[in-house]
């Protein structure tokens, strides 16, 4: 079967033709600056990367662009929309209601709907997405993978928040989790790689990428994950702060004069590696810079590499143990600096890495040695085939 898989944002929109029986990519690509002016990327199989400037004042237009594509008669991967089977859509926040991927139905899109106010820039353009295609493809069936849901195995003791109970009861306000999909599709890979049964190993994920997070797996369930109710705390991101002191939200706004909204730009958007070094959000700038002499670059990666060393071993104590530690995502599977400098921290648990399996990137590793009592992986992410998959298995 053939599936198209969407991943709308505010103003872009990331596509994949996914064919489930080879799981190939039969083409890819992403429409930015929607609303703003627009353009499209379309790569098909085998060729060549095409980028063209097109007018999409709304998504309705960006997804009849991605779709004239396809179908297109030189540059088309399919003669004509009939051939793709099922559409799987990413939704960033399933709140409580949502455990596992679902059909696509009114029901559905109502109590998406409900989880707006917990992802407010998330999930109406993702509704966007599921609705614009409802409408020119009516008889595809259309799936919702959530980056929430992969967490919901949770238990209460780390879900919790130390607030008052009421506002769980009236908000929902607990830890939520995100990345999900990445999270799931590494920590089972990880297991097959293995040999293993999944339910056997203590698991745990770094997802290292612009936005950044860990999980921890135990008995073929998520117990911990360090993003919460928005994917804003935990690790220090690319331009998000991660955990910070909530006393520093007052005193900024106080000091710089800013409202709340003001704090949580600087906290989204100004923060993180990009704030702390004064350059960029990009590791492989980072780098760059610490080997030549920036010394704000190197603290940056520093402190990166700390946070993720600091959420390691408490997942371990969370896990009371740890079997394997996969590394995912841009940085996790790109950064051999990055992954050496957490591994440095972890000596104690009996990790011993070889340098020279450190050194690549971008392919299923084993970098840990055959006798470090903790095996540690790389994983490359595929979210895209695991929404593809998890489609099909529905529809
Ligand atoms: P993601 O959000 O998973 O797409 O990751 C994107 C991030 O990965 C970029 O912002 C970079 O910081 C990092 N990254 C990608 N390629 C490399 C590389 N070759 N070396 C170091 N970092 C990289």
């Amino acid at each position: 079967m053939k599936v198209l898989v969407i991943n709308c944002g505010s103003s872009s929109l990331k596509y994949q033709l996914i064919d489930s029986d080879s799981e190939g990519v039969l083409a890819s690509g992403l429409c930015e600056r929607i609303g703003i002016d627009g353009s499209l990327t379309y790569k098909p199989e085998g060729g060549e990367k095409v980028k063209k400037d097109l007018d999409m004042p709304t998504h309705n237009e960006a997804i009849k662009y991605v779709l004239d594509a396809l179908t297109d008669g030189s540059s088309g991967v399919i003669k004509d929309l009939s051939e793709i089977g099922a559409v799987g859509h990413r939704i960033v926040h399933g709140g409580e209601k949502f455990t596992s991927s679902v059909i696509i139905d009114d029901e559905v899109i109502k109590a998406i709907e409900e989880c707006n106010d917990l992802a407010p820039l998330h999930n109406p353009a993702n509704l966007i997405g599921v609705r614009t295609c409802q409408k020119l493809m009516p008889n595809v069936p259309m799936v919702a993978v959530f980056d929430t849901a992969f967490h919901q195995t949770m238990p209460k003791k780390a879900y919790m928040y130390g607030l008052p109970y009421e506002y769980y009861e009236k908000y929902k306000v607990r830890r939520y989790g995100f990345h999900g999909t990445s999270h799931d599709f590494v920590s089972h890979r990880a297991a097959e790689l293995l040999g293993k049964n999944y339910e056997d190993l203590k698991i745990i994920v770094a997802h290292l990428g612009n936005g950044a997070s860990i999980s921890a797996v135990k008995e073929g369930k998520c117990v911990d994950t360090s993003m919460g109710l928005t994917p804003l705390e935990g690790l220090v991101m690319g331009t998000r702060s991660g955990d910070i002191d909530p006393s520093i939200m007052e005193f900024i706004a106080g000091k710089e004069n800013l409202d709340i909204a003001g704090v949580m730009n600087v906290l989204n958007k100004k923060s993180g590696v990009a704030g702390l070094s004064e350059l960029s959000s990009d590791f492989r700038d980072l780098e760059e810079g610490a080997d030549s002499g920036n010394e704000k670059a190197r603290l940056a990666m520093e402190v990166f590499a700390y946070r993720v060393a600091k959420y390691i071993g408490s997942y371990v104590a969370a896990l009371n143990g740890v079997d394997v530690i996969a590394f995912t995502a841009g940085i996790g599977e790109n950064a051999p600096t990055i992954r050496k400098m957490v591994m440095e921290y972890l000596g104690y648990l009996g990790i011993s890495i070889n340098e020279a399996e450190n050194g690549k990137r971008g392919e299923d590793l084993t970098i840990s040695t055959p006798d470090s009592k903790v095996t540690v992986m790389v994983i490359p992410t595929n979210e895209e085939l695991s929404i593809a998959r998890q489609t099909v298995a529905l529809v």
